[in-house]
């Protein structure tokens, strides 16, 4: 590879049935580093586990990636079904003196084992150096890689720097299985020097399978690409993300109300940085992102900060996009909203959207729009239904009715009004009013709760509680 040559990197996901959020900063460093540097972002799926690799757990990875924004290069490549290619590799590295066939099963394989461990290096299998008969060839068996008994491999890792293997500590991997299957490690090279990977950049886990590919690579006579070997996300304990702390899989956080360019965002910042900046647009992601830039300690999922990052995002969204959000979050619980009840959260929810740092946060502070006439009065409100108050907020109502301007501030400053010419704090008047009209659910501020509600419904839900008998 030439410094000259374009940029092409990949995401080469196994579909295990999720995308996990560590994969999904992976895809998004990728897709970054493309964009930074003008090149092209791939998309591999590594189905070559056939049993979990189902046509649904690869929608996930699709769904996942979409969801996030993160749009690929051409058509998605599937590994499994390169395998005669693969295969091709293997026979190349056979004919070449490269690679070797190899029977050594059972007790000798563990005592070879054995052997290699007590010489102080990995195994390298007696059939190396042996050549086969024709009874041989009919049985069953592997090709293992031959690899370098001597010297060092070291892994040039964008993110990691040098990192220095001995070959002694490689063992001859098997690059063929016995049922003709191509393994992991030589698929992956076969694909990516096939799809002119420049970068292979991924989680810090397969850096030892850098140094074997490496070798591979030598043997086949092509270029090694760069590697950057990203570190993994913990959880706030700094262990190992887990359920535990509430999501792994991107669409968990998509059902917890996150927004896909907060997430986007965040996890940008997670293991990366551009000086202070927090927020960031994708332009200017794309344009400050550089893989070298990744840091090479762990990252660890903050959720302060996701929600944060989650806020900003929901303030600057779009009403009529945020309100379709919120009605799915209504749906999935059970409460389909009709069209106009949808127009009419899209027409408020500018009011509301500093009451929630996510989607569900945001359903449960507008909940009280789409409460059934007559709304349920909670016991303390009830409470606090004395005469007296039902006479002063009668005349509220008298005078809401003559109300003009409904805007949060007009009601704000009318009920304040109001207040003063009864003589009374607010305090007296507040409670009662914001649970007649809330039905028990959170509510804002009663110039914006009013002004959410309307007119119509206001009055009507102050009468519902005040008729005689209610
Ligand atoms: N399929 C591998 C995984 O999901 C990734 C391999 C690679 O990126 O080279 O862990």
């Amino acid at each position: 590879m030439s410094s000259a040559s374009p940029v092409v990197t990949r995401f080469a996901p196994s579909p295990t049935g999720s995308l996990h959020i560590g994969g999904a900063r992976t895809a998004l460093f990728n897709s970054l580093f493309a964009r930074h540097t003008g090149g092209k972002f791939l998309l591999r799926i590594e189905d070559t586990d056939r049993e979990r690799s189902t046509e649904a757990n690869v929608q996930v990875i699709l769904d996942g990636l979409r969801w996030l924004g993160l749009e690929w290069d051409g058509e998605p490549l599937f590994q499994f079904a390169r395998a005669d290619r693969h295969r091709e590799a293997v026979q190349q590295l056979l004919d070449e003196g490269k690679a070797y066939r190899c029977w050594l099963a059972g007790d000798e394989l563990t005592a070879a084992k054995e052997a290699a461990r007590a010489a102080g290096h990995a195994l390298r299998s007696p059939w190396r150096d042996r050549d086969p008969t024709a009874s041989d060839l009919a049985q069953p068996h592997v090709i293992r890689f031959k690899g370098p008994k001597n010297g060092d491999v070291v892994v040039r890792d964008l993110v990691q720097g040098d990192v220095t293997f001995r070959n002694r500590d490689l063992d001859d991997l098997i690059i063929l299985r016995s049922d003709g299957v191509p393994t992991y490690n030589l698929a992956v090279i076969v694909d990516d020097h096939d799809m002119g990977v420049t970068h292979v950049i991924r989680g810090d886990d397969h850096l030892n399978n850098a140094a074997r590919q490496s070798l591979i690579y030598q043997a086949l006579g092509w270029d090694v690409p760069l590697f950057a070997h990203v570190p993994m996300i913990n959880g706030t304990d700094g262990k190992k993300l887990s359920k535990r702390f509430g999501a792994t899989a991107v669409g968990e956080f998509a059902d917890l109300g996150y927004l896909p360019e907060a997430l986007r965002n965040y996890l940008a910042r997670l293991g990366w940085s551009h000086g202070d900046d927090e927020l960031f647009t994708d332009e200017q992601a794309a344009e400050w992102f550089d893989v070298a830039d990744v840091n090479k300690a762990p990252a660890q999922l903050d959720w302060a900060k996701l929600n944060h990052v989650n806020s900003h995002y929901i303030r600057l969204a779009d009403d009529e996009r945020l309100a379709r959000l919120v009605a799915d979050v209504y749906a999935r619980r059970g409460q389909a909203l009709n069209e106009p009840q949808v127009a009419r959260l899209a027409a408020v929810i500018g009011l509301l959207k500093d009451r929630g740092k996510t989607l569900l946060e945001l359903a449960d502070q507008s909940a009280f729009i789409f409460a059934q006439r007559p709304v349920s009065i909670d016991e303390k409100t009830s409470g606090l239904l004395t005469d007296e108050t039902r006479a002063r907020l009668g005349r509220l109502v008298d005078q809401l009715d003559q109300q003009n301007d409904w805007s949060a501030e007009a009601l704000g400053d009318k009920l304040k009004a109001f207040a003063e010419s009864e003589g009374v704090g607010f305090g007296k008047i507040g409670p009662a009013l914001r649970g007649v009209v809330s039905g028990g659910h959170p509510s804002p501020d009663m110039g914006i709760t009013l002004a959410v509600l309307g007119k119509v419904e206001t009055l009507g839900r102050l009468e519902d509680a005040l008729s005689p008998g209610a």
